[in-house]
């Protein structure tokens, strides 16, 4: 039988076997079958990455900005040297059609190593000599050991967002990748070996999150959490950490409404909407899965969205024309097909998909569904209430710009919208009446790194990027002198 690959720690600049010897199965979603070992492990191997993290802090808090930048800069040259290879293990760990692993999932990895190397260059800090004999001026110092939580959708590209910016600011950090998708932050051990990043700056322990997530949140030595993932886990971290008082970047779940306008582009709206519905297989955050159109363009609307939507290719990731590739588990679909399944029940109609596509014999077992819109007439229903993360819309008629605002801001979750409009007034009013941490008008997802990013109710606490991720990571101090 085949000796399947084993995903192992990094610890302390090493690769090192979980101490208890424990794995778990990992599949691949296109095919259904087992491909890897995960390392499964616990308290042990978070306890050493802990002692290698804490041993490492001082020197690496130490040096020179720019001596911590060319670390940076040097794991950034050697991700993109191996991109390919690093976008076909994404693709294949997480069923994300290649190109897509490609193009924005490494690169932006590879951007995330650079940005925060400059970000840490060109940061200012701020004085004050406005009181008359005083100065005032702010110090900051790195938090510590941090640790660092991401989920399954954007693999690296999530992990990175948080590795990046936490050591530029000089933490050493203990990181945990999903256990379902944990290939490329295993990967990321030997670029950082490579780039000779000092021993136990990062440490990437594989393992499930109620064992060692949970393990790294309740560290009573870890001051600081960010973590990326679902609602509900942020939830038990916030109250597993609350008591300790632990800085805690919270980054959860969306369902973000994409209202457009009668007056909309619609050819850009509409090429951009299948983007935000169904890209990644609809597995982010910031997708829009509530489309909200005006009444008197709601027919044409929907009938080119349909048609657009018929035209997107599902099937094998490895295909660089494949538009829609395999849901990341087995579990993760059926949860989907759950949401699929209440629709009559929720007397909501299903225009376009819902079930398998036909394809190869290899992709039988494989997690892989169409995409699917549903029409909605009820704001209450969990369709649109809850959030699913696959590649499902609901799409809902609205008259007036109030009800339009009164329907997207009466849900549990506030990470972004998306306006579609020509009116100027009308773009900026929306803007400032939706509740939520991002707005994007006549585009979607267009980052820039240095914008707060971060959501609002049940999307999450805090904000990231740029500057705020510097906050996050750095304990900041006044001094005030009398001269
Ligand atoms: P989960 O919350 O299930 O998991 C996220 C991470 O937390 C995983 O590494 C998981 O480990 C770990 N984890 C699980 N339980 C615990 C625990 N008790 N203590 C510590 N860590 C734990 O989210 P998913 O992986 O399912 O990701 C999808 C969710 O992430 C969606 O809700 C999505 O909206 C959200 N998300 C938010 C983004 C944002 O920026 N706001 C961006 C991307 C995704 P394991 O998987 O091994 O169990």
């Amino acid at each position: 039988m085949l000796k399947l690959i084993k995903v192992i720690n990094f610890i302390n600049g090493e690769y090192l076997e979980p101490i208890n010897k424990n794995y778990i199965d990992n599949y691949n979603p296109a095919s259904g079958e087992v491909y890897s070992k995960i390392a499964n492990s616990d308290k042990n191997d978070v306890d050493l990455a802990y002692i290698s993290a804490k041993n490492a802090l001082p020197e690496w808090s130490n040096k020179t900005i720019q001596e911590r930048a060319e670390y940076l800069y040097k794991i950034a040259d050697i991700l993109e040297s191996r991109i390919d290879e690093f976008a076909e293990a994404e693709s294949y760990d997480q069923g994300k059609p290649i190109s897509l692993a490609k193009s924005m999932d490494i690169t932006r990895s590879i951007h995330n190593f650079r940005f925060f190397a400059g970000a840490i260059l060109h940061h200012e800090e701020t004085s004050s000599n406005f009181n008359k004999n005083f100065l005032n001026y702010t110090s900051r110092k790195p938090l510590g050991v941090v640790g660092l939580i991401s989920p399954w959708n954007l693999p690296l590209y999530l992990l990175t967002w948080k590795i990046a910016p936490a050591i530029a600011c000089g933490n050493t950090v203990i990181c945990k990748p999903s256990e379902f998708t944990s290939m490329t932050a295993f990967m990321l051990g030997d670029v950082l070996i490579k780039a000779n990043l000092p021993k136990g700056v990062c440490n990437i322990i594989m393992g499930t999150g109620s064992n060692v997530g949970n393990e790294i949140v309740s560290h009573p030595k870890i001051p600081a959490i960010s973590f990326t993932g679902g609602t509900k886990t942020g939830q038990t971290i916030a109250s597993i950490t609350a008591p300790h008082f632990k800085k805690l970047s919270l980054e959860l779940g969306g369902k973000n409404p994409n209202i457009i306008f009668n007056d909309a582009n619609l050819d850009d709206c509409i090429n951009t909407t299948i983007r935000s519905s169904f890209l990644n297989q609809g597995e982010i955050c910031l997708c829009g899965s509530r489309i909200f159109v005006q009444e008197n363009i709601y027919d044409e609307f929907l009938e080119r969205f349909i048609k657009a939507t018929e035209n997107l290719i599902v099937g094998d990731p490895k295909n660089v024309d494949t538009n829609i590739g395999a849901i990341v588990s087995e579990q993760h679909l059926n949860k989907i097909k759950s949401y699929i399944d209440i629709a009559e029940k929720e007397k909501c109609e299903i225009l376009y998909g819902g079930d398998k596509p036909n394809l190869n014999k290899q992709f039988e077992k494989g997690y892989f569904i169409k995409p699917t819109i549903i029409k909605s007439n009820n704001n209450k229903c969990r369709l649109m209430q809850e959030e699913i993360f696959g590649p499902v819309v609901t799409i809902t008629k609205f008259k007036e710009e109030n009800d339009v605002i009164e329907m997207a801001n009466d849900i549990d979750y506030g990470l972004s919208a998306t306006i579609w409009t020509e009116n100027l007034s009308r773009a900026h009013r929306i803007s400032e009446l939706l509740d939520c941490g991002t707005v994007w008008v006549n585009n979607w997802m267009t980052r820039d790194l240095k914008v707060p990013f971060g959501g609002t109710k049940n999307s999450g606490i805090g904000r990231e990027g740029g500057k705020h991720s510097i906050d996050f990571y750095t304990e900041i101090k006044n001094i005030c002198i009398k001269y």
